[in-house]
Formats: structure tokens, sequence, C-alpha cells
């Protein structure tokens, strides 16, 4: 999703982007407007839209900050044309268990729909009080011909319609919470999801009757469900693979005291891009091919010594995938040593990390084949 979108700014450090399907929902309405009630009720209407994702992205930063006050951070809002989304950054943290982060999930779900409500009832209150020509109570409740009323009656809309029990509606996201107290994370979002795309298929069908935009949204909902289930899935299995699972355990090293020279003549014999540094059996560093070339191109021969990389991190061969990945991209490394009673037992290298996730789901697959058979 976050392909096909662009950025338009910043709000509170968080990103927000626009998708390129909601620049076809204004020309649509420019177009549809502009042609049954000429240009100036098209404007109108355009501002009306305007209102409703202006709210809309209020509600995402409602999740965001929450968030964010809950130390997980949110990369980017993205608006589409059925509404907005938050993109969490959950590979920052170890996942907890489900049964500690539950009440955190509901707080983070609940508060989008609540700045609608706010929204709401203060706006509301306002209109009733100093503009009451407005008429905040007649038909119909959202159109451009009225746009206050239209701001209370969207946000309301808004908040009801997102609290909704229907993945990965906020709604929901808080039945999620509620299961993952008593089950894992997977099976929480799969029994969410299901109930998610009952809902998802009685939009769609509704809609066909009554009115096409429910349709477009079920649609959309029971794809975004159905890619929340595989993102969950693939999750656990980051947690579930341990590194002696995948781990190179055929690699070369090389040496502190070698000269660059040397390393690359040895590197030349590998097809490993990235190198743990030994002196005797510790590890004190790691190198790539890239490096060592710069090293050799801007100051000629010297030691591995004082062209390799002292910072890096190391991982037990029991660890997860997940936390490997973590470690990885959270400093930037691309390669990880893996460590077994102070001995160098394998190397898990970004180039290979994709690799053998492929091989091994493949050899997973044979075996339950060969199970099942
Ligand atoms: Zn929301």
């Amino acid at each position: 999703m976050r392909n096909w979108s662009v950025p338009v700014g910043r709000v509170f450090g968080i990103e927000l982007r626009v998708h390129l399907t909601f620049l076809f929902l204004l020309a649509f309405v420019w177009l549809t407007e502009s042609a049954a009630h000429g240009p100036v009720s098209a404007g109108r209407g355009l501002a009306l839209v305007g209102i409703i994702f202006g709210c809309v992205v209020l509600h995402e930063l409602g999740h965001a900050l929450v968030a964010m006050h809950a130390g997980i951070s949110a990369k980017a809002i993205i608006l589409l044309p059925i509404g907005g989304v938050t993109l969490l950054d959950e590979t920052q943290h170890p996942i907890e268990p489900g049964a500690l982060t539950w009440k955190r999930d509901i707080r983070i779900a609940l508060a989008g729909p609540l700045v609608n409500l706010i929204i709401a009832f203060s706006a509301g209150s306002i209109l009733l009080a100093v503009a009451p020509e407005i008429q905040l109570w007649a038909r119909p409740y959202v159109h451009s011909s009225n746009l206050a009323r239209s701001l209370v009656w969207s946000n309301l809309w808004l908040a009801l319609f997102n609290l909704l029990p229907a993945y990965p509606m906020d709604g929901g996201r808080v039945l999620r919470a509620l299961f993952s107290r008593r089950m894992d994370p997977v099976q929480a979002t799969r029994r969410a999801v299901t109930i998610g795309q009952a809902f998802a298929t009685l939009f769609m069908l509704v809609g066909m009757l009554w009115n096409i935009w429910l349709t477009m949204i079920g649609f959309f909902l029971f794809v975004a469900a159905q890619l929340e289930e595989r993102s969950a899935v693939f999750q656990s299995v980051l947690e579930t693979v341990r590194l002696e699972d995948i781990m190179l355990t055929d690699f070369a090293t090389l040496s502190s005291a070698d000269t660059l020279e040397d390393a690359l003549d040895k590197a030349v014999h590998s097809l490993q891009d990235d190198f743990p540094v030994l002196r005797g059996s510790d590890m004190v560093g790691v190198i790539s091919k890239q490096k060592i070339l710069q090293a050799l191109r801007a100051e000629g021969n010297g030691y591995v010594q004082s062209a390799m990389n002292r910072i890096f991190d190391v991982a037990q061969k029991k660890e997860s995938l997940a936390s490997a990945f973590r470690k990885l991209t959270s400093k930037n490394l691309s390669i990880i040593p893996v460590i077994e009673d102070q001995r160098l037992v394998g190397i898990v290298t970004l180039q290979n990390l994709m690799h053998s996730m492929a091989l091994l789901a493949e050899s997973r697959k044979l075996r339950k084949a060969a199970l099942d058979a």
C-alpha cells in the first residue's frame, strides 16, 4: 500500500501520504458533480471530501499518538479512497505475548473513533448554540449543500462505522485484542479475520441492492482482512524459526592481521559479501567485500584490523529469526555472527536471509506433504 502513494507532508513527525487512487476519487466527485450541478456545486463537493478526509487524518493521528505514547512509532498515515491507514512500526520492539499487550492494543484502536466522537459532539453543540439555522437534525445529514451539518454527521458516522467489529477496522481490532487474552496472536487474528470477512461479504451483498459504495468498502475490507492475516502468519513464522535452522554454517572468516590484499584474495573465492573478522578465536569485527575494496582504493594496502567495522551485534543459536531481523534492521547491519558458548558457529546475512527463508518454507511444505501422505 506504500507503493502507489505520494508523500504530502508531516504531522507530529509522521509522514502523511496520499494513495494515488484517492486522486481518482477527487476527479470522480468533480466530474460527476460539475456535470450534474455545475462547477460551484462541484467545488462544494470537493470541500465535503476535504472535510471528511481531514477528519480521517485526525482519526488516524489519534491512533498514531496513542501508539507513540505506548512506545510504538508510527511510520506513515496513508489516505485511501475508503479511509485512512496508520502504519505502525512494530518491528522495533520484541513482540510480547498477546496477554500483555491487549490493553494497549485496545487503547490504540479506540483512540481513532474517540477523536471523531469528540469532533462530532463539540462541533454539534457549538452549532446548536450559535447557529441553529443549520438545522442539525434535518436530512440529508451529509451533503455538500450544508457543510457544517455534514461535519457533525460524517464524524459520527466515521466513529460508528469504524467501531463495527469487522477486522481490520477498529472494532475488529478491539475484538482481536480480546481474543488474544486466551489464544496465540495468529489464532486471535484468524478468528477476527473470519468475523471481519463475514461483515465484508454482507457489505458487498447489501451494497449490490442498495449502494455501490458499500460494495466497494466490503471488497476493500475483505482484501485488507486477508492481508492482515497473512502478515500475522508471516510474523509468527519469524518468531518460531531459530537461527540454527537457517544460519550459514559453511562460511569464510578473515583474520584481523590479514592484509587487505590477502582479504580480497580470499573474498574473491567466496560467495559471501560479509565476513566475520577474528583475532585468534575471538570475534573482533565484521567487514564486507565492498569495504575491503574501498579501503584498498582509498589508502592502498593495509590491515583488515584498521578497515573493519567494530560495531556489530551477535546472536545466540536459539534466538528467533524475528529477533535477528530486528538487530539487522535497527542497526543497519548486513551480517550477524551466531554464537554458542562464546564460539562462532554460524553467520546470518541479509543476503542469505531471504534465500534461506524460501528454502525453509519449501522444506516445511515437503515435510508436511510427506506426513500427510
Ligand atoms: Zn481507525
